[in-house]
């Protein structure tokens, strides 16, 4: 396996801005980030690759490079590289019965379909935070719990 990562694998280190912005949608490019959001998540990965952990496997810095190491370089590299993604939920989301583009109450029922409930991603009234991986869980446990009268 050690010889393996020697020879053929690259470690690849991908940095995450979890808290979207404002108003962030899918138009909004990733050259808006904060300059210092990038550049010191771009220093701390060099700083675990350079450690001595890290010996037996390292080989050299790809990108942005050993040359790159002032805030400039870093922000430089920011700005061209960044970009965003999205963590797709919120087509049948969860609000108030005034809200009329809400499609499940607090209870997960579909408001106006009897005896249906829904429960996962798709009911979160906005992007979390966060990975939705254990948000949507998370509805699948309340669920059960509202579904057996918990
Ligand atoms: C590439 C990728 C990477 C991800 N990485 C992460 C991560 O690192 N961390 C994290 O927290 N989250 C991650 N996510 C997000 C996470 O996987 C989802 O938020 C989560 O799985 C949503 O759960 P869900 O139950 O809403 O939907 P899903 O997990 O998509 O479940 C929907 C289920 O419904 C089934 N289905 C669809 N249509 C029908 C039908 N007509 N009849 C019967 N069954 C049907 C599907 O087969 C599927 O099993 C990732 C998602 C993707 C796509």
């Amino acid at each position: 396996m050690r010889q393996l990562l020697l020879t053929d694998s690259k470690l690849i280190y991908s940095l995450v801005q979890l808290h979207p912005l404002r108003g962030a949608g899918p138009e909004r490019s990733g050259t808006e980030l904060p300059d210092e959001t990038g550049q010191g998540r771009i220093q701390l990965g060099q700083l675990f690759g350079a450690s001595d952990a890290f010996a037996p496997w390292r080989k050299s810095e790809v990108v942005p490079g050993p040359s790159a190491r002032t805030r400039d370089d870093l922000r430089a590299y920011v700005r061209q590289t960044a970009g965003t993604y999205h963590h797709q939920v919120g087509t049948c989301k969860m609000g108030a019965e005034s809200d009329v583009d809400a499609v499940v109450g607090a209870d997960l029922r579909v408001r106006g379909v009897e005896g249906l409930r829904v429960a996962d991603a798709s009911i979160m009234p906005a992007v979390p935070s966060g990975n939705t991986n254990a948000p949507s869980i998370m509805v699948g446990e309340r669920a059960s719990d509202l579904i057996l009268g918990r």
